[in-house]
């Protein structure tokens, strides 16, 4: 048992329980708490009183689309997200991440490289935490980096996805700088694919860019990478609890 790691709780919405045994052991063995869930309204009841560090949904639910559980567990809850899904398509991949998932993980899956998976999100999450009274200020934006939102010009408020925030933090960090993707990417991704930066930047090009079609912000640098273009100052957050 690892301690660090012992009151992390992870709930897992998975119909079939030979499956859902295998997670809750290998979870198990490196010291998280689990709280199995055998359909997505399961989950949704219980998310009234149990507030997990991180749901593992798998797609294929009998009682509700698993894209339809994710975006009401996004609603609902800022826990991490690793979806679980059979269906080799990439159109439910990149929907899933389009959705807000941190992570996906193929069936058949090989336990430990889903809790790496986990874990390394859980570490991103909780990087961000030490951040959370910083808020990067460019062009009129306020991106709060303890929250992950995003403040426009006009006052409107964006909550980005953990995956986006992570993206437009490593932009805020380093701007005018040719970021390749590898860079981008981060820590989480074990298996980096060119499609899943592409969706993420073109995510956060939605919500941060007038013309989404002529960024002014992320800049693509042909065979490079990416650039973000701005001056970027930094304030404390004076409205912050802790
Ligand atoms: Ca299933």
């Amino acid at each position: 048992m690892k301690e660090t790691e012992s009151a992390k709780l992870i709930a897992i919405v998975e119909d079939d329980p030979d499956v859902a045994k295998i997670i809750e052991q290998v979870l198990a063995d490196f010291g998280f708490h689990t709280a199995w869930c055998r359909s997505a309204g399961d989950l949704l009841r219980r998310l009234r009183t149990l507030s997990p560090d991180l749901c593992i949904i798998d797609l294929g639910l009998p009682d509700m689309d698993g894209i339809e559980v994710m975006q009401r567990v996004r609603a609902q809850s800022a826990c991490g997200i690793v979806i679980l899904t059979g269906r080799a398509h990439v159109s439910d991949r990149v929907m899933g991440l389009e959705l807000g998932a941190d992570d996906y993980v193929l069936k058949p899956f090989e336990p430990r490289e889903l809790v790496a998976r986990v874990r390394s999100i859980l570490r991103r999450r909780e990087a961000g935490e030490s951040q959370a009274r910083l808020i990067a200020e460019f062009a009129g934006w306020r991106f709060n980096l303890g929250n992950n939102t995003l403040v426009s010009p006009n006052g409107a408020e964006h909550a980005l996805s953990t995956a986006e925030a992570d993206l437009l933090k490593v932009f805020v960090s380093n701007p005018n700088r040719i970021l390749q993707r590898e860079k981008l990417m981060g820590a989480r991704d074990l298996a980096p694919t060119d499609r899943a930066i592409d969706v993420r930047i073109s995510r956060l090009r939605r919500k941060l860019e007038p013309d989404p079609q002529s960024p002014a912000f992320i800049k693509t640098v042909y065979g490079a990478g990416y650039l973000f273009l701005a001056t970027v100052s930094w304030a404390g957050d004076s409205t912050a609890e802790r």
